[in-house]
């Protein structure tokens, strides 16, 4: 089973696909952690990325599915959760033929609709692991120990583009260049899901895993 976890920044698809990969036995992909992986090991790719992540603008399609491809490459034996891929048509299109040279396809789309007010103020909230990857929020899912994290104890950080400023470029590339993605999967007859995501992280996992687990007959 692939699917796309779909949604704004800060929509909850980090939280969510974690949470999902454990309950389903799927891999996770973010594009977004690879890229901060190699942002914090100064890879070539991660300075050419950072120019870009900083101020809230996509990374190039050619580097994103450089990534995704040596991915696909060595993982995905059960399944794979996308999330933050695919973010362009260029990327969904990729994705298709990659997904054909090796027998796969996308099973569902599933899109966690949250309004654009909630998504600034979570992300003033958000501390991230810089370790392990590992999610909180200060406001609604703060960790046990202000600061450290509960699963490795490393000190928590604040994303940089998760300033209000670059908060509100990013909803708009989104609006401008990645909404329309979800047209190109509709259109492709994939089964489509919209979750409500303005609710608790508990109420929006038990919707999605609601969503996944009835019949996979294609909905619109
Ligand atoms: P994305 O991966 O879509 O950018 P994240 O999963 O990182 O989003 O979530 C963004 C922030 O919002 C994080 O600080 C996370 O803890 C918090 N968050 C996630 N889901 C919810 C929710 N349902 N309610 C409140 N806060 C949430
Ligand atoms: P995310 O962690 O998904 O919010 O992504 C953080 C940043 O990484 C984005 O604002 C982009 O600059 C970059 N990024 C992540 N995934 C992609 C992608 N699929 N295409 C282009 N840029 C991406």
């Amino acid at each position: 089973m692939d699917i796309i976890l779909f949604g704004p920044p800060g929509a909850g698809k980090g939280t969510q696909g974690a949470l999902l990969a454990d309950h389903f036995g799927l891999q996770r992909l973010s594009t977004g952690d690879l890229l901060r992986d190699a942002v914090r090991q100064a890879t070539p790719l991660g300075l050419e990325a950072r120019r870009f992540m900083d101020v809230g603008e996509l990374v190039p399609d050619q580097v994103i599915l450089g990534l995704v491809r040596e991915y696909l490459g060595g993982e995905g034996g059960a399944g794979v959760i996308f999330d933050g891929f695919p973010r362009t048509d260029a990327q969904d299109r990729a994705l298709d033929w990659a997904h054909a040279e090796i027998g796969r396809r996308i099973d569902a789309v599933l899109v966690l609709d949250v309004s654009d007010e909630s998504i600034v103020q979570r992300m003033a909230g958000r501390r991230s692991c810089p370790a392990c990857g590992a999610v909180y929020n200060v406001h609604f899912e703060p960790p046990g120990i202000a600061g450290r994290c509960d699963r490795c104890g490393s000190e928590l950080v604040s994303r940089v583009d998760d300033e209000e400023a670059t908060v509100r470029r990013r909803l708009a590339v989104y609006q401008a260049q990645t909404a329309p993605v979800i047209d190109y999967y509709r259109l492709a007859g994939t089964r489509l899901e919209h979750v409500p995501g303005d609710q608790p992280v508990e109420q929006v996992q038990k919707a999605l895993i609601e969503r996944l687990s009835t019949a996979s007959a294609p909905t619109q």
